[in-house]
This record gives C-alpha cells, structure tokens and sequence, in this order.
C-alpha cells in the first residue's frame, strides 16, 4: 500500500498528512439542504438598529459617493451601507479609563482582556455575502477594514487587529447576516507570532520576503488557482482544512492599509470571484476566513499580507485535537483544480 504523503506548513511548526488513500472528491463535501436565511428579526437587518448598540463607524450615501460618522445614545441611521458596531456579548472590552495605557499594557500580562470586539455589517441587504455582494459593496466593505485597522491599530493597548469572518452556522456564524468581526488583542496571538517569526528567519537567512517567493513558487504549481495583475490565489502545499486557499497581494506590504482604489478594487474582486467558486462548487459550505497582517513598521521586510480561506468540511477529532497535526482527506492540488474549474469571472 503506498504511503499517505507528510507535509510540513510552509512556515509554521504544522504537520498534515495529506491522505491520498482515503481521498475524497470535494464535491462529496457539498452540503445537501441549503439552509433558509432568516431574516425577521435579524438584529443586522436594516430596522433593527435599535437592538444593537451604537455604530462605532457607519458609511452613508452622499452625493453619489460616502460620507463616514457614527452613533451616539439612542439615536440610529436607516439609511446606511455599512455598519460597524460593538459587538454585544464581547471577547475583549476597551479599557475602563482610556488615559491609563502604560498600567493597561502591564495589566494584560494578568488576563485581563482589553480590546476591541465589533460586528461589520458588510450590507443593508442581509445576503450580501461576499459570494454575491455586488463589486461596490464589497469595495465598501474592504475600505471599513481598512478604516477600523486605521483606528484601531493606533490605540496604545492594541497590539495585533485580527480582522475575521465567520459563514454558516457550523463555522461559528449565529447570525446569517452578511457581516464580518473586529478583534484587537494586547499581544500578537501565537498562530501569527509564529508566522511572523518564521518570515522573519527566512528574511534573515535569504534576504528575501518568503510569501513574495512563495507568490513565484506556487504560480508553477498545480496549486495556483487564479492569477491576476494583483493577487494570486493557491491552494497551500500543507494545507490542514480541505478545499483550503490563500489570497496574497502581489505587492508587498505587511498589511493593507496602503492599498491603491485600484488595489482594492481587485481584491474585492478576487475575493468575491474565489468566493463565489467555492460556494459554487459545494453548494455554499460554511467556512471561515481570517487576515494575517502587521502593524507594527519593523516587520515591514519581511511579513507580508495575505487573507487565509478554512472552509469547514470536516470535524476534527482526537487525533487533531489531541496532537496538533492534521488529516486533510483533499490533496491541495485536487482543491486547487476543483477551485479553477468552478471560477466563473
Ligand atoms: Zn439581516
Ligand atoms: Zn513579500
Ligand atoms: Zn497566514
């Protein structure tokens, strides 16, 4: 019986054992019923604003373009594109007097979870999912990344802004509402740390950024799965979730604060075009995406921006729980193919 191949995570400590012996055909992973939407009493619908506290950060329409503010005590905007609130229930909450950041930055060494937690409601229409958002919206919705990381990287007890979206209820999603979350913390959180940390020796051993080599390797692979003037997009060689894939800017920069309208533009697109591939292809599976970035100027060399797609396939069991290796039951290459096959740009 031949063996199941090994593979290590381009930089983290991560193994997969790629099982080409059970393999399965990504599409025996498409889900059977489509659940319903719901949309009364969605608290992120437009109308319900009074159940949910006020927007940090709202763009409304003006004179064709957008104009930015926020709310304060009861009052409430209808007519909003894109709304960014406090999320109810948060896992982090700003600090109680914001003029103590020395004694809050010691503090988080004792557990304290200071921060900021927000909801960014990407649309007014509650299906607005990046899939099927119009190109507009979905530029809106990157730009409010970009307004938040703004502000929120720049607070004293904000060390690492981990920008997230959560599809479908097994992925972690209670409300259906197209809408994506804010965490800030008080220290880079491990998974990044470690990431950064591996960029940064291979910057120190080969005077180059790896995600830049990366961007050239993977484009002559089996693994790439759209490459366009701006982005490209594979599936990575040690991929741990099936149907897995990475969208990494050609342009270096640790994170994407400095992105041209232009920049933006394509990835809105890129992001919708892949999106819209793998909802295609598996009947609108729940997943989870997650941005890797920097904020700080020294990791400029060296880490490089990129946002990560996990879809949710698959539970993990004991072995993955218990070791922190993985089974991932699609080789990265068959995602890859599978992926091409259903873009529809
Ligand atoms: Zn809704
Ligand atoms: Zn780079
Ligand atoms: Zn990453």
């Amino acid at each position: 019986m031949p063996y199941n191949e090994l593979r290590k995570d381009y930089l983290l400590d991560r193994w997969v054992i790629i099982a080409t012996e059970r393999a399965r055909r990504p599409t025996d992973f498409a889900k059977q019923k489509t659940e319903q939407a719901k949309t009364a009493n969605c608290p992120l619908c437009v109308g319900n604003e009074h159940v949910t506290p006020p927007a940090v950060l709202v763009y409304l329409p003006s004179n064709g373009g957008i104009r930015k503010d926020h709310e304060q005590g009861d009052f409430r905007f209808h007519n909003w594109i894109i709304r960014n609130i406090p999320n109810l229930y948060p896992a982090f909450a700003p600090p109680k007097n914001p003029e103590d950041p020395p004694q809050i930055l010691e503090s988080a060494n004792f557990g304290y979870a200071v921060g900021h937690h927000e909801v960014l409601i990407e649309s007014p229409n509650h299906t607005d999912h990046p899939a099927n958002a119009p190109l507009p919206q979905l530029v809106h919705v990157i730009n409010a990344y970009k307004d938040r990381l703004d502000t929120l990287s720049q607070k004293p007890y904000v060390t690492y802004v981990q920008i997230f979206r959560n599809h479908g209820l097994d992925a972690g999603a209670s409300l259906s509402h197209a809408h994506s979350q804010i965490i800030t913390t008080p220290f880079i959180p491990t998974t990044v740390k470690a990431e950064r940390e591996a960029a940064k020796t291979y910057h120190n051993q080969h005077g180059t950024c790896i995600f830049c080599d990366l961007i050239q390797q993977e484009s002559q692979t089996q693994r790439l799965i759209l490459d366009s003037k701006h982005f490209t997009v594979f599936a990575p060689y040690a991929s741990v979730h099936p149907m897995e894939f990475w969208i990494i800017p050609k342009r270096h920069a640790p994170n994407f604060l400095s992105l041209t309208q232009e920049e933006t533009e394509a990835f809105a697109w890129t992001l919708k075009t892949t999106m819209k591939a793998l909802k295609d292809l598996l009947n609108d599976p729940p997943y989870n995406y997650g941005i890797h970035l920097a904020v700080n100027q020294d990791a400029h060399d060296y880490y490089h921006w990129h946002l990560e797609v996990y879809p949710k396939l698959t539970a993990w069991a004991g072995f993955e729980k218990s070791t922190g290796m993985y089974i991932n039951t699609v080789t990265p290459e068959t995602a890859a193919a599978e992926l091409k096959k259903a873009l529809n740009p």
